[in-house]
């Protein structure tokens, strides 16, 4: 094993993401995409040790499609004054990624960035969108204040190598990295003079750009209910109306995976807020996603949100051994909470 980055080897990575963020030439939203992917993917598919991490720009491009997906259908704030339209993601003719998508969901107008997996025509999108983001952000991103800084990755054909110590740094920090590319992808569309008639003073465009919309969440607790009826996953009360919670909060990890959707009755899910569950429930909920393993991946199909266990038992993995390191209590019940210490993590062993 690796050794894991000094603490002065941290630091230095978040000024210079910082410097990245505050000096990259942004004339489109690419770059935030591809940050936010590639902090995706060490998660998903990373270690906790200082090594290097190999990923195909087929997975990158496979990020891409999920993240631009919603985004290729006409944004309305359903004001007086704006009118629908597809939000300009460059400063001048619309992104390749965005019309390449486009032109696929046109053809399979029902497919979700999930069903489109199995269809004729997705190697070729994969392809296209492959292309482009190995032609422009993956090529400019390391550019700081007109030089080139090959901090994050180095590239071979077909694949980005993330250099030892930071995909370690994109996992410890990835709540950071998503909240800075995401808040700086809403800045860009909306400095965008384009979308100015789009917008007006809409203020929903961070749940338009990122979040699992209402009626899909409402799906997907439909789909949920057939699995243990109106129960709450947490105190195991039977309710009239139970929410749609995120198991491990959204705060931490902001991706929709349905693996980490439960139901929880309201007051569970209000008390619960943004903290991890404790170790009944984790136990609980290992064993959930392996029992209901084939009806949660049915449950994405039919919605159209990524079903991914190992991805998501990742997830978790990640976000308790930062809790633990960190210091953090999780919820029990309704005021009760206790420390994450070393149980929690044997979980996952
Ligand atoms: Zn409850």
């Amino acid at each position: 094993m690796t050794l894991v980055p000094s603490p002065e080897a941290q630091l230095s990575f978040l000024t210079k993401l910082q410097r990245l963020f505050a000096e990259g030439d942004f004339t489109a939203t690419y770059k935030f995409a591809l940050i936010i992917a590639l902090a995706d993917l060490a998660v998903e598919l990373g270690a906790d040790d200082g090594g290097a991490l190999r990923l195909s720009n087929r997975s990158i491009a496979a990020k891409f499609i999920e993240l631009y997906w919603q985004q290729t259908a006409p944004y309305s704030t359903g004001r007086a004054g704006t009118a629908p339209g597809v939000l300009a993601q460059n400063n001048g003719a619309n992104a390749a990624v965005l019309t390449v998508i486009a032109e696929f969901r046109q053809s399979s107008p029902v497919a979700t960035p999930l069903s489109a997996r199995t269809l004729a025509g997705y190697p070729a999108l994969i392809r296209r969108v492959a292309d482009t983001v190995s032609a422009q952000p993956l090529q400019y991103l390391q550019n700081l204040g007109g030089q080139r800084d090959q901090f994050l990755y180095e590239r071979a054909r077909g694949v980005t190598i993330l250099l030892p110590g930071v995909h370690y740094c994109l996992r410890r920090f990835q709540p950071l990295v998503q909240q800075l590319a995401r808040s700086r992808w809403i800045d860009h569309i909306k400095r965008n003079r384009l979308n100015g008639p789009l917008l007006g003073e809409a203020d929903d465009l961070e749940a338009f750009l990122f979040e699992t919309p209402r009626q899909t969440l409402a799906e997907i607790g439909a789909g949920l209910r057939l699995l243990n009826g109106s129960r709450c996953f947490y105190c195991g009360s039977t309710a009239h109306e139970v929410d749609v919670d995120h198991f491990v909060p959204f705060s931490l990890y902001p991706r929709d995976l349905i693996h980490n959707f439960v139901l929880a009755h309201p007051a569970c899910n209000r008390s619960k807020s943004d903290t991890l569950a404790a170790l009944p429930h984790l136990e609980r909920w290992l064993e959930h996603i392996t029992r209901h393993h084939d009806s949660l991946q049915e449950i994405g199909h039919t919605v159209g949100r990524p079903a991914d266990r190992v991805a998501s038992r990742s997830v978790a993995t990640w976000g308790y051994a930062n809790a633990a390191s960190s210091g953090a209590q999780a919820w029990l019940r309704a005021g009760l909470y206790e420390p994450v210490g070393a149980s929690y993590t044997n979980c996952f062993v």
